[in-house]
């Protein structure tokens, strides 16, 4: 790569970092459920040649992902640059203890903290954020102004984008694409095509592609179903790099297998045992991976909180499922938000931690896992499922390589590390 155009002086502070102006169009793709288990399988069998490359030539190493290791909180990380306990967005539900409601956490109004790409287009950079799934897209696009010339929608609504509310129309015929299923690679692939597309024909400054995890909860990296998808994933990679544009990859979580060898899910269900030990209705068990589109997971996951009612304490609750097999931790709020960097408001009496091999439920009659029939379960949550892939297509600066060398690099210093860190 060439930078042979004069280095711009202007910076852009967002919530305490300090960003230079992007040397070239630069490009964060966060790859869903990326496990880094995925790409060690095909780099060995050289099934994704682009992204080899960025790891011999660029840099690439396993970064801490955020707590608890889901999708949203992990991707408000990543643009606004800040851990979950600075964001505020700690899931996709949290409890409100003024009704005793599961409150939806995916509004724009609960994300604290500007975002890098909103920052950026003030500044009078034009961005592009692009997501499959619509829930992702209102918080994604806080605060952008698409007057500039930016850009913002979701796969899942490419047939619906309006020039007002995304900044382009008619998607789907100008990338002459179908719109893809809910549950399908193409979500995903119509994503980086349209990235691609948008990078040719515009060359916006930041580029935010966000993918969903629909292939790595149905396949492990050893399926036939995921090495396509990775095939054809860093196909549109490479593209992306012969654009001249710096090329982040990341993941807002890993993925496990947390089926036993019948192929059954292995479950806790939390809330059954804490009814049986309580009372019905003296606790609440919260999944906050629960989502609309739950047929892959069956809202199954590696994190839950539970929220007392006052009759017992945190403590009991600690005491009474501690020893529970395939618990790794139990935690109260204080620790839990100490030890992962999380926002003590939005946190419960107590989290749980499932063990890599096993997931947490609340009540077996309340989760339909009729999605999951003929699959494994594989899923993620916990701090198994917290390390991901964090790769550059380019080699970092002086600055950037001691950085790496001092401390544990977290994937929410993505856009950082490729704004500031590429040579
Ligand atoms: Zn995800």
């Amino acid at each position: 790569m060439t930078a042979s155009a004069p280095t711009d002086s202007r910076r852009v502070n967002v919530n305490g970092t300090d960003y230079r102006w992007p040397l070239r169009p630069t490009v964060v793709v966060c790859i869903d459920g990326g496990d880094p288990a995925y790409l060690r399988e095909y780099l060995a069998s050289g099934d994704i040649p682009n992204i080899a490359r960025f790891v011999a030539e660029g840099h690439a190493l396993v970064a801490d992902g955020s707590m608890p290791s889901f999708t949203c909180p992990n991707n408000m990380s990543m643009i606004t640059g800040t851990p979950t306990s600075k964001h505020g967005i700690s899931g996709n539900f949290y409890l409100d203890t003024a009704t005793w409601e599961p409150v939806v956490m995916t509004g724009p109004e609960l994300l604290r903290g500007a975002t890098i790409l909103a920052k950026f287009a003030a500044a009078g950079a034009r961005v592009v954020s692009i997501t499959a799934k619509d829930k992702l897209r209102k918080q994604l696009s806080k605060g952008l102004d698409l007057a500039g010339g930016s850009v913002s929608f979701s796969s899942e609504h490419a047939d619906r984008c309006t020039l007002a509310e995304n900044g382009i129309e008619n998607v789907l015929p100008w990338l002459g694409m179908d719109k893809p299923g809910m549950y399908s690679m193409e979500l995903s692939l119509l994503v980086m095509e349209a990235g691609i597309k948008l990078l040719q024909e515009r060359r916006p400054d930041l580029l935010f592609l966000s993918l969903t995890d629909w292939v790595q909860h149905k396949w492990a990296p050893d399926e036939d179903g995921a090495r396509t998808f990775y095939r054809l994933l860093d196909n549109a990679i490479g593209r992306l790099a012969a654009l001249g544009a710096t090329v982040a990859l990341t993941a807002d979580h890993g993925m496990n297998d947390k089926s036993n060898a019948d192929g059954e899910p292995k479950v806790i269900w939390l809330q059954d045992i804490l009814d049986a030990k309580f009372g019905a209705g003296t606790t609440t068990v919260i999944c906050p991976i629960t989502d609309a589109f739950v047929a892959h997971h069956g809202a199954l996951g590696g994190f839950v909180r539970v929220w007392t009612r006052s009759a017992v304490t945190p403590q009991q609750i600690i005491d009474a499922i501690a020893h529970v097999d395939g618990i790794e931790l139990a935690l109260d709020r204080e620790t839990t938000c100490r030890m992962f960097d999380m926002p003590p408001d939005r946190e419960g009496d107590v989290a749980v931690v499932a063990r890599a091999d096993m997931c947490i439920g609340a009540s077996a009659k309340n989760h339909d896992l009729t999605g999951l029939k003929g699959h494994r379960l594989r899923t993620h949550g916990g701090t198994s499922e917290a390390k991901v892939p964090f790769i550059l297509n380019g080699p970092l600066n002086a600055a950037y390589r001691a950085k790496t060398a001092s401390e544990t690099v977290k994937s929410y210093q993505i856009f950082e590390y490729a704004i500031n860190g590429v040579v």
